[in-house]
């Protein structure tokens, strides 16, 4: 099989053609939209496969895997996004090796980030976790507490406040769905009236991208629906 009839070239392809027709569905531009590929747990030929079809953007989340794959990295970098839930002890490996980080719901955790960004990097790219689902157990902070926290991340040195990230629970109905991601949305728009550079707005995953671009999301964090099902070690 030639890498043109690979699997990850077809499911990719219809990934790119799913979000050109989200945007066409609601007048926006694919150029307003950032593919970030999911490749927690694919072997990084897998990425490379990936970025040789015209990705440009991964997403890891777990440190240590995360941190060996862009060490291993050869050839012309894809900017690098860390996903996933971020402990104290595990930061000065992502502040060394990452363009971005979405998951960020403690002042404390970002201000070691800031600490520990080098300085021969440009500043982190940071986005606030929103728990839009209220649910304790999950990750994200409440949206009422966006305004203040925001102005608590864009005083630290050494990071750049980019904008909001939210996960959404699996099982809702569309209608739930969309009142969430609309309801992401209008956050974002009020943050950028506070913080007009914090444009991102990174919510949608490979069950619901569609939906996230038609309610305004700029970046989506598809997995699955590239790489195929994954499989995790015991
Ligand atoms: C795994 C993961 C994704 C991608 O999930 P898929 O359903 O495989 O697309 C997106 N965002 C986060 C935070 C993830 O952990």
């Amino acid at each position: 099989m030639s890498p043109e009839q690979s699997p990850l070239n077809d499911r990719l392809a219809n990934v790119n053609k799913r979000i050109q027709a989200a945007c066409d569905r609601v007048g926006r531009s694919p150029d307003d939209v950032t593919l970030v590929a999911v490749s927690k747990t694919w072997p990084l030929t897998d990425l490379q496969a990936a970025v040789a079809a015209g990705v440009t953007d991964l997403g890891e989340n777990y440190v240590q895997e995360a941190v060996d794959k862009v060490q291993q990295w050869q050839g012309p970098a894809p900017v690098w996004h860390f996903i996933g839930p971020l402990q104290s002890n595990k930061t000065r490996p992502v502040a060394e090796h990452f363009d971005w980080v979405h998951s960020i719901d403690r002042l404390k955790i970002a201000q070691r980030l800031a600490d520990q960004r080098p300085d021969h990097l440009p500043p982190l790219n940071v986005c606030i976790q929103i728990n839009i689902s209220q649910d304790p157990a999950k990750a994200g902070i409440a949206a009422e507490a966006l305004p203040s926290f925001a102005d608590q991340i864009r005083a630290l040195p050494r990071l750049r406040l980019g904008g909001i990230m939210a996960i959404t629970a699996a099982d809702l109905n569309e209608s739930e769905l969309r009142r969430q991601f609309k309801e992401l949305k209008s956050l974002s728009d009020t943050l950028i009236q506070q913080h007009p550079d914090a444009t991102v707005l990174s919510m949608g995953m490979s069950a619901d991208f569609e939906v996230a671009i038609e309610c305004g999301a700029t970046h989506v964090r598809v997995g699955s629906a590239i790489f195929g099902q994954r499989h995790y070690a015991e």
